[in-house]
């Protein structure tokens, strides 16, 4: 089935004033469950503004979106928000782990305001840490963990409530080479193994080729990389 479908996105930031930027302008891009794309684009050619629509954060101000089926246009905002925390996990450069929770609490926090019992959330917690190698680390705080930990517990948390799109704004661009590559690892193993869509950006161009699909942004539209 499809993730998520983008059709002819515009995004203009301050429309008709002297400092008015058309960021995207055309941008179409349809992905099945199960498809990893590599988003490659140069600073400023509007990734951030690309991933911000495509997880609801933002609206266009032109083209139709819909997430696993749901065409977003006319929604209200409570259902936007709904179909966002059901289907869209969010993985960012810095982890944005909250400080004075542990590793366990902060992938069980988003579960239990999704309305998911305790317990149950403890287990998955405990079930996605064991899969990206953190189970003696669950009960560890962000400052006490690595960076290339902090970012495998960021990746359980977005991964915590079952989304359908995962959506990854440079999810190794603030480690070294050689822990990129390990996290990385980790990342599209859990990727794979949930079967979920996911749009990953990056500027490293090997990791990107161990993706699925490669796409660019150029000119305000997604080409082919
Ligand atoms: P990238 O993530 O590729 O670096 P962004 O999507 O952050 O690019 O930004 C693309 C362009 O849009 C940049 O020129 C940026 O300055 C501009 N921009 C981003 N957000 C806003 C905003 N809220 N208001 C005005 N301009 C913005
Ligand atoms: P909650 O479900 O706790 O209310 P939100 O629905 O506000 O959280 O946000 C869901 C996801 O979107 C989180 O991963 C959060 O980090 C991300 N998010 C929310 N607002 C923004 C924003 N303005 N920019 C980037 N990410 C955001």
């Amino acid at each position: 089935s499809e993730a998520l479908r983008l059709e002819a996105v515009e995004k203009t930031y301050n429309a008709g004033k002297p400092n008015e930027i058309n960021v995207l302008s055309g941008a179409e891009l349809t992905i099945s469950s199960g498809e990893v794309v590599g988003l490659i684009a140069p600073s400023g050619a509007g990734k951030s503004t690309l991933l911000h629509i495509a997880g609801l954060l933002d609206t266009p101000t032109g083209g139709r979106i819909a997430i696993a089926g749901e065409a977003v246009a006319g929604l209200s905002d409570r259902r936007r928000t709904a179909l966002r925390r059901e289907h869209v996990g969010f993985i960012y450069q810095f982890h944005h782990l909250l400080p004075e929770f542990t590793a366990l609490e902060n992938i069980v926090l988003p579960q239990l305001a999704n309305g998911v019992a305790k317990g149950a959330a403890e287990e998955r917690a405990s079930e996605l840490l064991a899969k990206v190698g953190l189970t003696a680390r669950a009960g560890h705080r962000p400052a006490q963990l690595s960076g290339g930990e902090q970012q495998r517990v960021a990746f359980c948390r977005a991964l915590a409530n079952k989304p359908k799109l995962l959506l990854a704004d440079e999810p190794t661009g603030n480690l070294d080479p050689a822990t990129s590559d390990v996290v990385f690892g980790a990342l599209m193993g859990l990727v794979r193994e949930t079967g979920l869509a996911a749009v990953i950006a990056t500027h490293n161009l090997e990791l990107a080729h161990r993706m699925d699909r490669v796409v660019r942004l150029d000119g305000g539209r997604i080409v082919p990389a």
